[in-house]
This record gives structure tokens, C-alpha cells and sequence, in this order.
């Protein structure tokens, strides 16, 4: 990137500039250093990274637009003023206005409830007043309408928004308004983090555990990370906040690398909620219910309260079994079974997303005693149905959510109290706030207690809470009841009888006795191909230069992934690991150099995933 007035390529190599679309460059020099920094870092081409930064519309060969439509600014008739702020939050709004002219991360490990989002709301107000613009990073589904009511309602100035429900044009004017500096707050969720922003004061990063910053394909990069760079580059302060941090964020602040602020109660005095182990173990079940749970849900239905269930599986039934003779349904083109859906009735495969008509009768031996096993949302909700025929159900999931504007419409409904019951997937944990739920059900809290997936214990403590927080935050005390068969799990118990801190103590503790992120740096190195044969005779050359190259970079694999074929294709990995970020970074280029030379036979798909979020 850059001009050169001489070149050592040869003359018919170089190609000439066609056109000039716009007089002044696209991307300013800061968003080009940042893109530079990430192409670098995670391993890709920089070409695609300068593209995920752009706008669709500005991907094309057509000079940007010259004027941009005004922001509208909300018409407020009673603007929602600035709350007198609590000791705690006091300390941590005086911690950062203090120093807005410097570099600083800045943790805020708080309860849902606790007034994070007032903080934030505040170090804006201070922001604002000295002409800056201010980034927000939220999670694609805790951007909802009443997250960015919030803001509209506190601030009289203009506020765009970048997320997947913009249309391209919108997003488009949303990036050219905040590259002008005509929108003074951008919130938006991962890909934000590359808007220009010529005055930028402060990013915030809100529930910054969430694993949707990092993108999981091609070009992989997290959003809290490039936001840690950027806020480093521009020599501002970033805020992440959490009611659950992820384990890295918790260990750089419990080493003082981060500034951590702790907020552990509820602002405005509501208390949090109380929670409760049902050990379902040899206990009757109807339809994945246990009595003790209904009987709880009946008593908060008839107290004129609402009740919302968690279970983290949409669909009717996960599996369809042959009674005759074991069949199982599964995806043709990946290591899965298939779910069945209820409406419309189909078997869908939830990793490649196939999806075809349910067989009439065993697809191996032909018999019609076909059952499904195991439970999802749909099925949820017609068991419920049947319980309390006269409570009106309202189920928040990507099927129910399909069609634009029913997610608005649901909500309405959950929240003028048309609807009593919620039954949800992990989208109902986030961002909402239902100040009459009063119990919190959490149907199934087994798969993360053991799966492959060293995060997965992690996860589910954070989505635990995260549904947890939905429960009684307003006046109304709330309790949670977990149904599991491992009531004893030491980290069961401690995020239910202790905190969230403690729970996730005790996780460092075991990734550090495994040298396991945060204590160590990962890359993962995934293969694709038809023939698993070839995939792994690819990965095993890789290991070979790897190994010559430096001995002290433990080389794992190939394993297949956990997710061992997909849509065909056979998947394995290597796992490459040291406790040197920066030797790591330095192996990998060597790597990458050499593997370019290396050609195969036959197609494999392959590509590096530095710092990998998930295993899968
Ligand atoms: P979080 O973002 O941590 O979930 P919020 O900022 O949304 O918390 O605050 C939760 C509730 O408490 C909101 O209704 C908010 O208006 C209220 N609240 C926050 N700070 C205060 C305060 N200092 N005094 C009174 N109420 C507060
Ligand atoms: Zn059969
Ligand atoms: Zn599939």
C-alpha cells in the first residue's frame, strides 16, 4: 500500500490505474493502519480486509457519494435526564473522565442490573461535551429496539446504527455520516469497529464476552480485540463490559494489565435472584419438565407474574429415531443429526442448514415406528400449551423470528403482558428487559457441563446468568430454577451458591493447569477436503515445516474437528500453542511462507484462526 516512484517488477507486470474514483482516499490513514494491524495479526490478505471494512455499496467501482442525507435527531419531549449515580459507579465514571486523553482498558465486571449501561450513558454525556464521537460495540442480538431507545432517549444528537438488519443503503449513509462527523454515536455490533470516525473519544464494548465479536470465517478477526488496538492507536480509553468477562479479559485485570471496576448489586434496589437446583435424576419427567418446575411455574402464573424458559434448542425434537431398529436421521452432508421441525414440518440440519421433507418410515429397514427423542422449543411450547391452556405463550427463536418485525411484535407482547410464559433460545438472554418475570427456568443445563470444547464450561456459566438476569429486576425478587443431572458439579455449585467471580477462578485455575488460553496463545489450522485422506496428508506436511521450523511451538494433531464433516467435506485441525503471543505471531508468518510454496493435488480448503473462540 502507498506510492513508489521506482519498481524493481518488470515493466509488463505492472498494470496501469484506470480510473480514479475519488479525489481524497476512501479510508483514512488511521482505519488503514488498523486494517494493516489486523491483516498482519489474524493471517489474512490485507485486499479482504480493506473490503470487510468497506460498505457493500462503496465495494464497487463507483465514486462515493457526495451528499449525504441528513441524521435524524429524535424529537424528545421529555428527555430522559442523567440518575444520581451510586458510590461505585461514581468511582468508575471519575476513574475515565480523568483520563480521556489516554490509552487505558477499562473492565466493568457488573451484575445484569447494576447500571453499566448508566455509566456508559454518562461517559457519553462527557464525550459529547467535548465534541467527540463515541463507538459502542453490542452483540448482533442484544442490538434491540429498546437497547437503542436508550440512547435515543438520553441524547439529543445524531445516532446511527450498523448492524445485519441495515439495508445497504442504510449502512452506507450510517458510515459516510460518521466519517463526515455527522453522527456523533455509532452502535453497532462487530464489523463496526472499522467506521471512521475522525473524533473518536472512547469505545465501548458491551458484553464483551460474547463470542459473536469473533467472526468465525474467513476473515477471522474479534471485534473486542481490533477495539483494544484501535482505542491503543488512538490513545483513547475502551470500556469493556460484562455481567459475565470472558476469562482473558478477567485474567489481563486480575493481573492489573486492565483497569477493573466491580459493580456486584443491582442499581436502584432491585435484588437479584435466587437460584435453585432441580436434580431431575430418576425424577419423572413430562416432556422434559420436571413437577417441581411446573409447580414453580404454575404458582408465579397465578401470583399475575411472568415466567420465562430457557432451553437452547429450537426446533421439536433433536432426534428421530427408528424404535425397530435405531435408525437415526441424519444430515447427508455433515456429522449430525437432523432436527425436526414442527412448522413447516421438515428435518433440518442446524450446521449446513439442508433441509428436506420428514420420511414416512425408517430410511434403513422401512418400519413406521419412527420417534423423536429429546426436546426443542416447538416441543417446549406445545408441552406447555397443554399445562396452562389458558396462558398465552410467547417463544422467541430464529424460526418464530424469521419474518421482519415479529421479533418487535413478540416482545410488545411479552412486555404489555398479553404474553405470561417466554420460552426462548439464547436470544431472550440478552439486551431485554422484563421487569414482571419473576421465575426463570433453565430446562437443560447438561451439554456444557462436558463437551470437547475447553470454552464450553465457560459459556454456559455466562448464558446461565445472562438468562438469569431476566429474572425480577425490577421490584419483583426473582429466582431461577436449573434442572440438571449433575446437581453436585463443582461448577454448578459455585456459580449458583457463590458468584460469577468465583466460578470463573476456578476455570482459570484449570486452564492454567492445562495451558490453556488465557495462559497460553492458540492458532488453530483447519483443513477441508472430500477425502479426509487428503485434508490430513496436507495437515501432516504442515506439521512436518512446522516442526523445522521451531521446535518450541507445541504442534497438536491432525484431529478430526468437532464437528468432523460438514456439508460435505471431511474437517481436521492443528492445534499450534506457546505461552508467547509474539512467537507465535513470528512461527506463523514463517509458516504461511513456506506452506505457499506447497501445492496439492486435490482441493483442500484451508486456513489459520488465530486466538479461536470456538473449537467447532
Ligand atoms: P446494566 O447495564 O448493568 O444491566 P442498567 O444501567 O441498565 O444496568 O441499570 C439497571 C436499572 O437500574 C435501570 O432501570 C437503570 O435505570 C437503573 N439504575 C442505574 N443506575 C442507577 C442509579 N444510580 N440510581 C437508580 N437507578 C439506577
Ligand atoms: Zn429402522
Ligand atoms: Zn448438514
Amino acid at each position: 500500500m502507498g506510492t513508489e516512484n521506482q519498481t524493481a517488477v518488470p515493466l509488463d507486470k505492472l498494470k496501469s490505474v484506470e480510473m480514479i474514483l475519488d479525489p481524497a482516499p476512501l479510508l483514512s490513514p488511521s482505519i488503514l493502519k488498523l486494517c494493516q494491524w489486523a491483516a498482519d495479526y489474524y493471517h489474512h490478505p490485507l485486499g479482504e480486509v480493506l473490503l470487510a471494512a468497506l460498505p457493500k455499496l462503496l465495494r464497487q467501482k463507483k465514486s462515493i457519494p457526495e451528499d449525504i442525507p441528513p441524521v435524524a435527531i429524535e424529537e424528545k419531549h421529555s428527555p430522559h435526564e442523567a440518575l444520581l449515580l451510586n458510590r461505585d459507579q461514581q468511582e468508575i465514571i471519575q476513574a475515565i473522565t480523568t483520563s480521556l486523553d489516554c490509552f487505558s482498558v477499562n473492565t466493568i465486571d457488573g451484575v445484569t442490573g447494576s447500571g453499566k449501561t448508566e455509566v456508559y450513558l454518562q461517559i457519553i454525556q462527557k464525550l459529547l461535551d467535548r465534541n467527540q464521537q463515541i463507538l459502542v460495540l453490542v452483540p448482533e442480538i442484544s442490538l434491540t429496539p429498546q437497547t437503542i431507545k436508550r440512547f435515543r432517549e438520553r441524547f439529543s444528537v445524531p445516532i446511527v446504527t450498523l448492524h445485519s438488519q441495515c439495508t445497504e443503503k442504510a449502512r452506507l449513509h450510517a458510515w459516510l455520516a460518521a466519517r463526515a462527523e455527522k453522527a456523533s454515536i455509532v452502535i453497532g455490533t462487530r464489523s463496526a469497529i472499522f467506521t471512521p470516525l475522525p473524533r473518536l473519544g472512547a469505545i465501548i464494548v458491551d458484553e464483551e464476552h460474547d463470542p459473536s465479536f469473533k467472526q468465525h470465517d474467513g476473515f477471522r478477526y474479534h471485534a473486542r480485540d481490533l477495539a483494544i488496538w484501535r482505542a491503543h492507536d488512538t490513545k483513547i480509553p475502551v470500556i469493556l463490559g460484562s455481567a459475565t468477562p470472558s476469562l482473558e479479559t478477567l485474567h489481563r485485570s486480575f493481573e492489573g494489565r486492565y483497569r477493573y471496576f466491580n459493580l456486584p448489586e443491582r442499581a436502584g434496589g432491585a435484588n437479584l435472584p435466587n437460584f435453585h437446583i432441580i436434580d431431575v435424576r430418576r425424577q419423572f419427567l413430562e416432556e422434559g419438565l420436571s413437577q417441581t418446575l411446573l409447580k414453580e411455574i404454575g404458582s408465579h402464573l397465578n401470583a399475575g407474574n411472568q415466567v420465562l424458559l430457557f432451553l437452547n434448542r429450537r426446533g421439536f425434537s433433536p432426534v428421530m429415531l427408528c424404535h425397530a431398529c435405531g435408525w437415526m436421521a441424519e444430515c447427508p452432508h455433515c456429522d449430525m443429526r437432523l432436527t425436526y421441525h414442527l412448522h413447516p414440518k421438515r428435518l433440518q440440519c442446524h450446521s449446513c442448514d439442508a433441509s428436506m421433507p420428514v420420511p414416512q418410515a425408517c430410511a434403513k429397514c422401512g418400519d413406521q415406528e419412527v420417534t423423536f427423542l429429546g426436546m426443542g422449543t416447538e416441543k417446549l411450547e406445545l408441552a406447555l400449551q397443554k399445562h396452562f391452556p389458558d396462558t398465552p405463550i410467547a417463544r422467541l427463536d430464529r424460526d418464530s423470528t424469521r419474518r421482519k418485525g415479529t421479533m418487535e411484535k413478540v416482545l410488545k407482547d411479552i412486555q404489555n403482558g398479553v404474553c405470561r410464559l417466554l420460552i426462548g433460545t439464547q436470544m431472550i438472554a440478552k439486551g431485554h428487559h422484563f421487569p414482571n418475570v419473576t421465575l426463570v427456568g433453565i430446562i437443560d443445563s447438561d451439554y456444557g457441563l462436558f463437551s470437547s470444547d475447553f470454552r464450553a464450561s465457560e459459556r454456559l456459566g455466562q448464558l446461565i446468568l445472562q438468562v438469569a438476569g431476566r429474572a425480577g429486576r425490577a421490584m419483583k425478587p426473582g429466582a431461577v430454577w436449573i434442572q440438571t443431572h449433575h446437581p453436585e458439579h463443582p461448577l454448578l455449585q459455585l456459580l449458583t451458591q457463590r458468584n460469577y467471580q468465583q466460578f470463573a477462578k476456578s476455570l482459570l485455575l484449570e486452564r492454567q493447569s492445562a495451558a490453556l488460553p488465557p495462559f497460553t496463545s492458540l492458532a488453530l489450522f483447519h483443513a477441508e477436503a472430500h477425502q479426509a485422506q487428503d485434508a490430513e496428508h496436507f495437515l501432516n506436511h504442515v506439521k512436518k515445516i512446522a516442526r523445522s521450523l521451531d521446535q518450541n511451538i507445541s504442534v497438536q494433531g491432525p484431529v478430526p474437528a468437532i464437528m468432523a464433516r460438514r456439508a460435505g467435506r471431511h474437517r481436521l485441525q492443528l492445534l499450534m500453542q506457546t505461552p508467547h503471543r509474539q512467537k507465535l505471531q513470528q512461527f506463523l508468518r514463517r509458516l504461511l511462507v513456506s506452506i505457499e510454496n506447497f501445492s496439492t493435488k486435490r482441493r483442500i480448503h484451508w486456513a489459520v484462526d488465530v486466538d479461536p473462540v470456538e473449537l467447532t
